[in-house]
This record gives structure tokens, sequence and C-alpha cells, in this order.
């Protein structure tokens, strides 16, 4: 039989990790033709989501000694909040699974979609099967015109392939999970990492459903920081336009510079026009200090990127605790 690891990174989740955990249940009696495993990752919270995780852990294992048909409860717990990106790598880098998925704690990725996933790459050939939502409802206006906007500009400036409303939420053979736990770089921007492995994927679609308890951890501000990264890490595309305008300006000072010689030699008045010349400079000015931010943004993660520092550091972890008593 197979097993599946349901991989579950968790920021603060104490509400939603019961009702996540009793459908998960749910669903893993309609799959009575595989093991199930949760493998939660709490990523340094601040409420009580260690507590409950203890809790449930020490629960599943008493049960599980009734009835082996329900899935076994693991957890890692992160020594910080490190991100959910660093948590998808702790989980995914220790899952034992023949198939890993990686879910949302909050029951945005309903687990009802994971019989046809499970169809998909057993039976129909595929290495991984991902999600997307269709639509955007119950999230702010603004939050999704910036998303929309994020997809369609990397679209034009990436060569990795990004889907508009594309979740984390996906299922994965052996194969898919080695070649992503390959890539150990340490800005990690998941959604590109997923195009650049290749690999057979399929694609479902599902309306967006609203989180079941809790808030999101995603500020706006923070979003827009992870999309910059997303750009870093897999687009060239500032660099040029950067190189690509300053030469322009270079040009085009270089033909006035031309223009104000000739204009001195034949009328002798060059004190006429520094008002033009204080607002060419401020131009000039302003294009290189975007030049050298964006120098700067793929400067500051080649530092972090050499440094190789571990992507997570876990202070508890039930699986090795597991092999220790072995
Ligand atoms: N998450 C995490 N670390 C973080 C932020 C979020 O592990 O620093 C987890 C969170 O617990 C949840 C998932 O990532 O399981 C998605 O977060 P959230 O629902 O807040 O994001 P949204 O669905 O609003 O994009
Ligand atoms: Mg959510």
């Amino acid at each position: 039989m197979d097993t599946i690891t349901l991989v579950i990174p968790c920021y603060n989740e104490e509400k939603t990790i019961p009702l996540l955990y009793k459908e998960i249940v749910k669903t893993a009696k309609v799959m009575p033709y595989v093991q199930m495993e949760l493998l939660f990752v709490d990523d340094g919270s601040k409420d009580g989501t260690l507590q409950v995780l203890r809790n449930l852990r020490r629960e599943n294992h008493a049960a599980l000694e009734q009835s082996a048909d329900i899935p076994r409860v693991d957890y890692i717990s992160l020594s910080r909040n490190f991100g959910k990106e660093s948590a998808m790598y702790a989980g995914v880098s220790n899952a034992k699974g023949d198939y890993v998925a990686i879910m949302d704690a909050d029951l945005q990725d309903p687990p009802s979609l994971l019989p046809e996933m499970y169809r998909a790459v057993t039976e129909e050939g595929y290495d991984s099967v991902a999600t997307r939502r269709i639509t955007r409802k119950g999230e702010p206006a603004i939050r999704s015109f910036f998303a929309r906007q994020f997809y369609h500009v990397m679209k034009k400036i990436s060569d990795v392939e990004l889907m508009d409303g594309a979740r984390d939420y996906r299922l994965m053979n052996r194969k898919y999970v080695n070649a992503f736990i390959s890539m150990t770089e340490y800005n990690r921007f998941s959604k590109g990492l997923f195009g650049w492995v290749g690999f057979k994927t399929k694609w479902l679609e599902f309306e967006n459903v609203e989180r079941v308890a809790g808030e999101t951890k995603w500020s706006f501000w923070k979003l827009f920081k992870y999309s910059l990264d997303g750009i870093v890490a897999f687009s060239e595309a500032p660099l040029y336009i950067a190189s690509v305008l300053g030469a322009s300006m270079c040009g085009v000072s270089f033909i006035a510079i031309i223009f104000i010689i000739v204009r001195q030699l034949l009328y002798h008045n060059s004190a006429y026009g520094w008002p033009s010349m204080v607002c060419i400079i401020i131009l000039i000015g302003g294009i290189q200090l975007l030049s050298i931010g964006i120098l700067g943004l793929y400067f500051s993660k080649t530092y972090l990127e050499v440094k190789k520092r571990p992507i997570y550091i876990a202070s508890e972890n039930t699986l090795e605790e597991e092999l220790k008593a072995e």
C-alpha cells in the first residue's frame, strides 16, 4: 500500500488544526487504499499551536493502538518563525511517504481533492498534481489586483511557468519530491521552483474557499516583499531594464552635449538653459540610484546564498525521536 505524507505548515493555527484533522480523518476514510500520514510543521508559532500539536499527537498515537486506519500524526517544531517557504522545505525534506502533499492548515486547500489527485499520479502518469483557484472570492480587491499584475509581469519577464491563482497545495511523487529538495537555495520561491523542476504536472481548478478560523498571516507588505523575491529569483529582466535605461540616458546626454557645444560655437550664449541642465542631472541621478538599488537587491540575495545557512532549524522533531527510540 502506498503512503501519502501530508505536510502542513502552521503558524499560529491553534484554532484550525483540530478542524483540519477532523476533515483529513474523513478523507482518509474514503481512501482506504492508501496509508495517510500527517507531518505538521510548527513554524515558530506564538500561540498554543505547539501545545495543540503535542496533544493531538499523543491522542492520535493512543488511538492508533486501537485501529490502524486513521492517519498517523507527527510534527516538527522550528526554533523560530522561518516563513512558510522554509516550513514547507522542512516538512517535505523529512517526509517519508511514497507521495507527498503540501496543504495549508486553514482548510483553504480542500482535502476532498486528494482522491482525484492521487488518481492522477498513480493512473494517469503524472509526476505531480497542482491546484489553482479560479476565483479570489473573499479576498480584498486591491490584493487580487496586485496579485494579478504580479503574474502578468512574471509571465513577461521570466522563463519559468507560473499559474495565476496557483496554490502551494500539490501532490508529488518521489521523483518530484527529490528534485524539489535537491534545490537548497536560501531565497525560496516555491511557486517558481515547482515550475523549474519540470516533469509532468496536472492542474486542478477549484473555487476559492475562505479560511475556517484564525486570520491570514500575509500582510500586503509581506506579499509585496515575497513578490520581489520571486522576481529576483527567477528573472534577470530588472538588471536589463537598468542597463538599457542607463545606456539610453548616456546616448541622450551625449547628443545633448554635442548640441550645446555647437550652439556655443555658433551663438556664444552659454548661460542659457541651465534649468534644463538641472532637470537632466536629476533624471540621470535618479536612474543611477534606481540601477544601484536593483543591483543591491540581487547582491543581497547572493550574499545570503553564499553564506549557505540552513533553510530551517528544528527544535523538536517527533520523527527523529522515533528513530532514537528504535
Ligand atoms: N504559514 C507559515 N509560516 C508563516 C506564515 C504562514 O507556516 O510565516 C502557514 C499558515 O499557517 C498556513 C499557510 O502557511 O497554513 C498559509 O497561510 P495563510 O492562510 O495565512 O495565507 P493565505 O491563505 O491568506 O495566503
Ligand atoms: Mg490561508
